[in-house]
């Protein structure tokens, strides 16, 4: 038979095809067998470096390489397909090759939660795998937050420490299994193994404990979402102020007696990244009101462990099959991040000890966590998903440029910490690190740049850091030794938007954001800026706030509610009825003898807001004010001469503020967004016909408020002009790293 294929009339044939992208950790190997087979092909695949290397010879090709793109596995993302001809080397069946391990490397995917066929298994009595923790396969599992250096085979993830069982081998050897050389599976014979049963696990959160459990990216802390006490202590052990918890329900059927949401965000809750989703929380839900106090919403998730449905499974009374996937199911788990305040996230039993006083009890498990990831946070806005913070579930997959660019390691800002990496036209965002305000996060970014630049396998051409000297993520890149390039925090945020949307041509930015250095050491954070490549020109801002005690008043927005009322004349008897219990005299004196610093950010101008709606007059966590004024939203509706836009493009507000003095909370937030919404869009619109331009990046985090960013996008359309709102980084400080990267690498040193 192969014989006479080499004799036919056509020249025998062999190509080399090098396929990139997301191809490993994904059963591209084994589906490259099979179609191989499916074709008659003879020769090999492997993995290496960059991808997947294939050498096929036979009469099939052209049909094998079609079937190639059109029916690779679900995981897989095929970035190129680069063919060259062989000299044919004749018959001898198609095998896998082991991998070869050089060149710049290919990093694994995204961790996947559990597909149906695994969950079909594990609640399967007579499964070898019914009820087994760590039930995984070639289409699900744990990948990127096991692995060690690539390329992505059992050997360098943390499942080495697992040799297969002869079971176990036997499924990894046989192409016709759905195992069939499946990195990440094993069993209950030759796999991991927790170190608490399931049963104790759901007996403690039942009794009220607060248990660490291990998960994919770190431990979370866990308890019963409707246990008042339980949450009430895990907040004051966490020491977590008023900021939300994430709950996790069983399915949506069982998320829908607490939160509501729409078909975009069924699919976002249930897809296999399977994020943290900010919902519209449902009134008169059974939840601890400690969840998330004074928001309208709540962040939610659903299983993406198999230990995460065994526990669901356990609450249920341990039905046998899958029907009770789908049915309501009453436990609902608060899930936090297991770490201390500031700290990072807990990803090791070593690291448990900083967890003493907080947990009751630990529940891990002997695979070690390789990788930190937090869970990704969330929201739809604007008909697509936007990220809080982007973690587990969406890290290592790069984000496409529009073309290669020299390598730049970006060590982003100071809050929300994020590390970039760019290496050809890829830009490699790293997890949500955290504020560097303390030495262990600090650390984690030091560490974390040290192994993405290995995994990556490049070694920067120059840094790109904050224009504020004094971050220790500035002090870290104008250490490392290459070219150092200083970004303004605001053109940075535009930039993110601007690499992410692929424009290279001269836009607006509109940043409106919090606490950003100036070039000239101002505070800004209000900003409309014109980017042109890797320069910016400040075209605009919101007219000034006093902040009396500077950055005190942001924890403090009532200090900013008490300069806008003396701005605005009014006696210091009526300003201190505004804000009963605070110190009135001694802001004004302050404001008075002129000693208080000014600042453009917006989001002071929603902490002004709000302390004149009597809101929030402190702040337990960053955003806080801004959050609970969005929550009071109904019905946006304009102020008429809310705001002067000035010939200078500086936009004041202050008459929309002067309005809000004791006015009802709701209207007033009904009234300050609209009349925001309206005010911006006038400032956009002006300056766009002034500059010129169409496109708009859209960035900062307020964008991350809902009814602001959806009726601003919108009216900007409505105007002609193209709006552009980060998707692939949060627009907040979490997407500094990518617009600094971004910036540097444009820049000519
Ligand atoms: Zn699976
Ligand atoms: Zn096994
Ligand atoms: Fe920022």
């Amino acid at each position: 038979m192969k014989a006479m294929r080499a004799t036919a009339k056509m020249a025998p044939r062999r190509v080399r095809a090098r396929v990139r992208g997301v191809v490993q950790g994904v059963g591209f190997r084994p589906f490259i067998h099979g179609l191989a087979h499916r074709h008659g092909l003879d020769g090999w695949v492997k993995n290496d470096g960059q991808g997947v290397v294939i050498e096929a010879e036979g009469d099939g090709l052209d049909g094998f390489l079609a079937d190639l793109e059109r029916l690779a596995p679900p995981l897989a993302r095929i970035g190129a397909v680069e063919i060259e001809e062989m000299a044919p080397v004749g018959a001898g069946g198609f095998a896998i090759l082991d991998s070869v391990v050089s060149g710049p490397a290919t990093l694994p995917p995204a961790d996947v939660a559990p597909c149906p066929d695994c969950l079909r298994e594990l609640f399967e009595p007579a499964d070898r795998r019914h009820l087994y923790p760590f039930i995984a396969c070639t289409d699900c599992g744990p990948r990127y937050t096991i692995a060690d250096a690539p390329p992505f085979d059992r050997a360098r993830t943390a499942m080495v420490d697992f040799p297969l069982c002869p079971d176990c081998l036997a499924e990894y050897r046989n192409p016709a299994d759905r195992r069939f050389h499946a990195q990440t599976m094993a069993c209950p014979v030759c796999g991991p193994k927790l170190t608490m049963g399931v049963d104790e696990i759901l007996a403690r959160i039942g009794r009220g404990e607060i248990v660490a459990v291990k998960g994919l990216g770190g431990f979370h802390l866990v308890c019963d979402a409707r246990d008042r006490e339980a949450v009430a202590r895990l907040r004051r052990r966490k020491e977590r102020g008023g900021k939300p918890l994430a709950v996790m329900a069983a399915n949506l059927a069982s998320a829908a007696a607490f939160a509501d949401f729409d078909a975009t965000e069924a699919a976002l809750l249930s897809g296999r990244e399977r994020p943290i989703v900010l919902l519209r929380a449902r009134p008169g839900a059974d939840l601890s009101p400690d969840i998330a106090p004074a928001l309208a919403t709540i962040g939610v998730m659903l299983p993406y462990t198999p230990l995460h449905y065994l526990l669901f499974h356990q609450a249920a009374g341990r039905p046998a099959g899958v029907d009770w996937l789908d049915r309501p199911q009453s436990l609902v788990l608060v899930m936090t991040s297991a770490n201390r305040s500031g700290e990072p996230l807990v990803i090791d039993e070593a690291g448990i000890g900083r967890l003493d006083g907080i947990v009751d009890a630990v529940a891990g498990n002997d695979r070690a966590i390789r990788q930190r990831a937090d869970d990704s946070v969330t929201r739809m806005i604007a008909g697509a998903p936007r990220f809080i913070r982007r973690g587990r579930g969406f890290v290592p997959d790069p984000i496409r440029l529009a073309r290669p660019v020299p390598t730049v390691l970006a060590v982003g800002g100071h809050l929300k910490s994020t590390l970039c990496i760019t290496r050809g036209d890829e830009a490699f965002v790293s997890a949500h690190i955290g504020d560097l305000d303390n030495a262990a996060t600090y650390g984690a970014l030091v560490d974390e740049a040290a192994r993405l630049l290995d995994r990556l396998g490049v070694t920067p051409d120059r840094v790109a850091h904050d224009l504020h000297p004094d971050f220790l993520s500035t002090r870290y890149a104008q250490s490392l030794g290459a070219p150092a390039i200083a970004v303004q925090h605001h053109h940075a945020h535009v930039a993110a938007a601007l690499a992410e949307h692929g424009v290279e041509a001269p836009a607006l930015g509109l940043a409106l954001d919090g606490y950003g250095m100036g070039p000239g050491g101002e505070s800004w954070g209000g900003e409309m800026l014109r980017v042109d490549g890797a320069a910016f020109r400040r075209l605009g801002h919101l007219a000034p706030l006093p902040q009396p005690g500077g950055e005190a008043a942001a924890r403090q927005p009532w200090r900013l509610g008490v300069a806008v009322c003396h701005g605005l004349g009014m006696g210091g008897c009526s300003i201190a009825r505004l804000f009963p219990g605070r110190d009135v005299a001694a802001i004004l004196a302050l404001l008075e003898a002129g000693h208080v610093p000014i600042s453009t950010a917006c989001g002071r101008l929603f902490d002004a807001a709000s302390a004149l709606l009597g809101i929030a007059l402190e702040a337990r966590y960053e955003g806080e004010a801004p959050m609970r004024l969005e929550s009071l939203v109904t019905r946006p509706r304009v102020l008429d001469d809310g705001w002067r836009l000035s010939d200078d493009l500086v936009l004041d507000p202050s008459p929309l503020l002067a309005a809000l003095i004791g006015r009802d909370a709701a209207d007033g937030a009904d009234l300050f967004h609209g009349t925001l919404i309206a005010a911006l869009t006038d400032w956009v619109t002006a300056a766009a016909a002034r500059e010129g331009l169409d496109h708009v990046a859209l960035t900062g985090g307020c964008l991350l408020n809902r009814v602001l960013a959806e009726g601003l996008a919108h009216n900007l359309a409505e105007r002609g002009l193209t709006p552009l709102l980060p998707g692939a980084v949060p627009p907040g400080d979490g997407g500094l790293s990518l617009g600094q990267a971004w910036v540097a690498a444009l820049s000519t040193l």
